[in-house]
């Protein structure tokens, strides 16, 4: 047997002669040298990790089969947000599995992102037609946050919000205890009422209905909406997409907000996540969304082009005025979800429901006609069911013939069907309650609720209904993307790293991918141990002493991490601490995490040489020392440099009282040489969709796991249907889910599991060579703006255009563009330094891509020299032309550059990557908002 490659030597991309002559280039003996000289030394831990031994993918691949073989899934009808669905298998392999899908960036260059734009224009059509509202959002981070988020947008929205924001008690109860812990960071007070006995008395600024609720209930929202309207306050409805093909829109009725979850549109349950959860809103109110919104806009030659609308909503402008810390969502399940809804159709997805619906009603039946009381008097696809003193006995039975039904108390069961539930499993059910069968049951929804109004009436939700049809529109799509799957995307802060096959493989094993969320704990145990690994694993590596992996973003991780302190400091009587000091350069998540977390956002500035100004820091310490409740800190820094300074950030904080909290968005530059945790943080949350390997989806999924030092642990998040149950009473729950995107965790364990110590240790000083190489070479020709006093950076650098753009009038912009016609997708732009491009280039790239890329870079550098020198004008430079589509090459061509200049820059490349749009106008877009499925006829010629 040959030995093969360790997989180590798979995910470092630099072969070892590369990384000899790139540390000659930077003149290095050894990658320990580099280490030594860029890494303080006052940071750098001492011993090598304690993880465990590496594995063979092979290896690797056993275990994750085994621990998913100790899940059992069974039959989910536990219902309560989480259904079973049948994921297409052309959307699962195309999609969920598909590298040009799953291993995309955010579309912030939506030139070469048109295909999944296209597919989230398709999602927020769909959400749009089946909640009767005009704009959706292209997701949020799943159902219980998109509840909270609902209700801060109510009270932005309204002018004058005060009271109360009530919620119906036939409400999710993971929403609710969602909301109450955002809601009490704010101060914003939560009633639960019964809604059957009409809106409760005083103040109020919001209401919540579930529809249909959470017993199956369902009530006619009409009599509350107008109710609250009557009162000035606004209505979300948190709605079953599903249901909605067969009951009337939300919006029709008058509600402001819909939101939910697109789960049971194909998305396997995994466990509680990831899945996308949405949101509509009414006209008017689109500005105050969160999350991103996909609109139309037009190209430089005149054609419908999709790109992200009304960015300055987000926090990477709006900073602590955010309308939410949201940046990574959900795209890819969002994608998913849409595609689901492409492939069946208006009248696929009705029949599904009716489905669903009618195996309820035979178990309905069946248990009228032996006495079983059913409690809700209407149901679209759930049961509340009384069994006096029987619950638990019927739940075990159903158990044992691998059905889980949801044990609500003594006396009550209540389940929920499904896409899954077949004829086999309403007769298993009745068998669990002791009945038999009665016959076939018909339609029995509440006739004014019925639905009427079309949905889904666009083409594209019409017109592919044979699976070549849906896989060539799947690939025609993709084809429209750069991914990581045609070369490197060197985006600074982001991380884009290899996502191994061996990796991802494991998250479509039954076992996990099928798991329900509040399944019993038994039933789980593969999960537990998994997250048990890995969470260790994580508290190892950043020198912390707990971990939670239940937030599901890094901007979760940021929330549940504030919320700690928060909790800290009002357990020990500070209850005035509310200053929150931030670094100019501060990821926009931060402020706008700070002010979630019911913090005051003071900046602190930034010095010359892109450090923390401590003389800055030591006098804002002082002037808020009774205040002060923490500083957040990103390490290294957004400017990408190790900063010699932070042990003193750290002191002063501390000294003053407050506490740390170290952004750990980062720590590829950090794993294995520092750890937070030893060098002064008291809490810092990761990005799992950064340095472990997690894909990014296209702007999601993501996991922010939260690490505290001891005193911060009493404070994690909870969740009240924690199967740790030490875990469910305690700060609230960040997710809606216990584990929040669990079905995603098996890629980072088995990431660590391939790499161990070593692995790991060397892949962050591969990284870190990578990004020294890039400023070194490219420093020749644009300024890299900030190193660390070894006059090496991090594992990533900045270099400076502002210069070259006030001279020649050639932007941040214009480079981004051109590169896609060279071939590559851009460096982050104007973060966070406006007028400059961070390059993180990552220890995946090999080192031929890292040449390609900086070659592509010098020669742009000559065409920006030839707008110096007066040949073209910036606007009618090829830098302002670009990206060329491959309309250059065939009509009239009146620029004065040629067109093999334009779409060969680097010589004839019969791989060439072809952008199917040409510059897009974003001013336009936002002008003249459209952010659902244009007509087909705008795209003709
Ligand atoms: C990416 C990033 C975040 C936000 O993470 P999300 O998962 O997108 O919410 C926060 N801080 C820094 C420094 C980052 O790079």
């Amino acid at each position: 047997m040959s030995e093969a490659r360790a997989f180590v030597d798979r995910h470092i991309g630099l072969a070892p002669a590369d990384i000899a002559s790139m540390l000659q280039r930077l003149g290095y003996e050894s990658l320990e040298d580099l280490m030594d000289a860029a890494v303080p030394t006052a940071i750098r831990t001492k011993d090598l990790l304690n993880l465990p031994e590496p594995l063979s993918e092979v290896e690797v691949g056993a275990l994750a089969r085994k621990l998913a073989s100790q899940n059992v899934p069974g039959e989910p009808m536990i219902g309560l947000g989480y259904y079973g669905t049948v994921t297409p298998g052309v959307i699962r392999r195309n999609v969920l599995e598909d590298p040009s899908w799953y291993t995309a960036y955010t579309p912030y260059q939506p030139e070469i992102s048109q295909g999944r734009l296209e597919a989230l224009i398709n999602f927020q059509t769909m959400i749009g037609d089946l909640t009767g509202l005009p704009v959706a959002n292209s997701s949020l981070l799943d159902e219980g946050t998109a509840v909270a988020e609902a209700m801060t947008l109510v009270r932005r929205a309204e002018r004058n919000a005060k009271g109360a924001f009530v919620m119906d008690a036939d409400a999710l109860p993971q929403s609710i205890e969602v909301v109450r812990t955002r809601a009490k960071a704010l101060g914003i007070d939560v009633v639960v009422a019964d809604l059957s006995q009409g809106l409760p008395e005083g103040d109020l600024f919001g209401v919540l209905v579930q529809y249909p609720g959470a017993s199956g209930e369902i009530r006619d929202p009409r009599p509350i909406i107008e109710a609250a309207h009557g009162r000035g306050a606004l209505v979300v409805v948190a709605a079953d997409l599903l249901a909605l093909t067969m009951l009337e829109a939300p919006g029709t009725f008058g509600a402001d907000v819909v939101v939910g979850t697109s789960q049971r549109f194909g998305v396997p349950l995994f466990y509680g996540g990831p899945h996308a959860g949405y949101m509509a809103v009414a006209k008017g109110l689109e500005r105050h969304m969160p999350g991103r919104l996909v609109g139309v806009s037009i190209d430089a030659e005149g054609r419908p082009a999709y790109r992200l609308a009304l960015g300055t909503r987000e926090q990477h402008i709006r900073r602590e005025k955010a309308t939410s810390n949201i940046c990574t969502a959900q795209v890819l399940l969002a994608v998913t979800a849409s595609m689901y809804a492409v492939y069946h159709g208006p009248e696929g997805l009705a029949a599904i429901a009716k489905r669903t619906h009618l195996h309820a009603a035979d178990i309905a039946a069946g248990l009228a006609a032996s006495g079983i009381a059913v409690v809700n008097t209407t149901f679209f696809d759930t049961l509340t069911v009384s069994v006096p003193g029987r619950a638990a006995a019927v739940v075990r039975t159903a158990r044992e013939v691998g059905i889980h039904l949801r044990l609500v108390d003594a006396d009550t069961v209540a389940l929920s069907t499904s896409e899954l539930t077949t004829e086999a499993s309403v007769t298993a059910v009745l068998m669990a309650f002791g009945v038999g069968r009665t016959g076939v049951a018909s339609v029995t929804l509440p006739e004014s609720l019925v639905r009427t109004s079309e949905f889904l009436t666009h083409p594209v939700f019409n017109a592919h209904r044979s699976e070549t049809q849906m896989l060539r529109y799947l690939a025609k799509l993709s084809n429209r993307d750069y991914a990581l799957d045609r070369g490197m995307i060197p985006l600074g802060s982001c991380t884009m790293k290899l996502n191994a096959t061996a990796e991802m493989e494991p998250i479509s094993l039954p076992g996990f991918a099928e798991l329900h969320p509040f399944a019993p704990a038994a039933d789980a145990t593969g999960y537990q141990q998994l997250v048990s690994e890995l969470e260790g694993w994580l508290a190892e590596v950043t020198g912390y002493d707990k971990v939670s992996i239940q937030p599901n973003a890094g901007s979760q991780g940021e929330l549940a991490g504030l919320l700690a302190i928060r909790g800290y400091h009002l357990a020990n009587g500070d209850t005035h601490r509310d200053i929150c000091l931030m670094p100019s350069s501060a990821h926009g998540t931060n402020a706008a995490s700070a002010v979630m977390a019911g913090m005051r956002v003071i900046v602190v500035k930034s010095a010359e040489d892109g450090t923390v100004d401590l003389a800055d820091l030591r006098a804002k310490c002082e002037e808020h020392a009774e205040d002060l409740a923490a500083i957040m800190v990103t390490y290294p820094s957004t400017h990408g440099v190790y900063e010699e300074g932070i042990t003193e950030v750290c002191e002063l904080v501390h000294k003053a009282g407050g506490q740390v909290y170290i952004d750990g968005a980062n720590f590829n530059a950090l794993l294995g040489y520092a750890k937070p945790g030893e060098f002064g943080g008291d809490v810092s949350h990761l990005n799992l969709h950064k340095t472990f390997c997690i894909p990014h989806g296209g702007g999601g999924p993501g996991v922010g796991p939260v690490a505290v030092r001891e005193h911060l642990a009493p404070y994690l998040p909870s969740h009240p249907f924690h199967p740790d149950t030490e875990k469910a009473d305690g700060i609230g729950p960040i997710s809606a889910a216990p584990y929040g995107s669990a079905g995603i965790l098996p890629i980072s364990w088995a990431y660590v599991r391939l790499m161990g110590a070593e692995g790991l240790t060397r892949a962050t000083a591969a990284a870190v060579l990578s990004a020294n190489y890039v400023a070194a070479r490219l420093g020749e020709h644009y300024p890299v703006l900030y190193r660390g006093d070894s006059g090496l950076v991090a594992h990533e650098c900045i270099l400076d255009l502002r210069g070259m753009t006030a001279e020649t009038g050639v932007s941040v912009d214009d480079v981004a563009k051109r590169l896609i016609d060279y071939g590559f997708h851009a460096p982050t732009m104007s973060f966070p330094v406006a007028g400059t491009l961070m390059v993180e280039p990552t220890e995946s790239e090999d080192l031929a891509e890292l040449d390609r890329f900086i070659e592509a870079m010098i020669q742009i550098k000559g065409e920006i020299d030839r707008v110096a020198a007066g040949e073209w004008t910036p606007e009618n430079s090829v830098l302002r032309g670009a990206p060329h589509t491959s309309r250059a090459l065939v009509g009239d061509w009146e620029r004065p550059y040629s067109r093999e200049l334009a779409v060969f820059p680097a010589g004839i490349d019969p791989d060439k990557y072809w952008p199917p749009v040409a510059r897009i106008d974003n001013a336009y877009g936002d002008r003249n908002l459209v952010c659902a499925c244009p007509p087909i006829e705008s795209f003709a010629d």
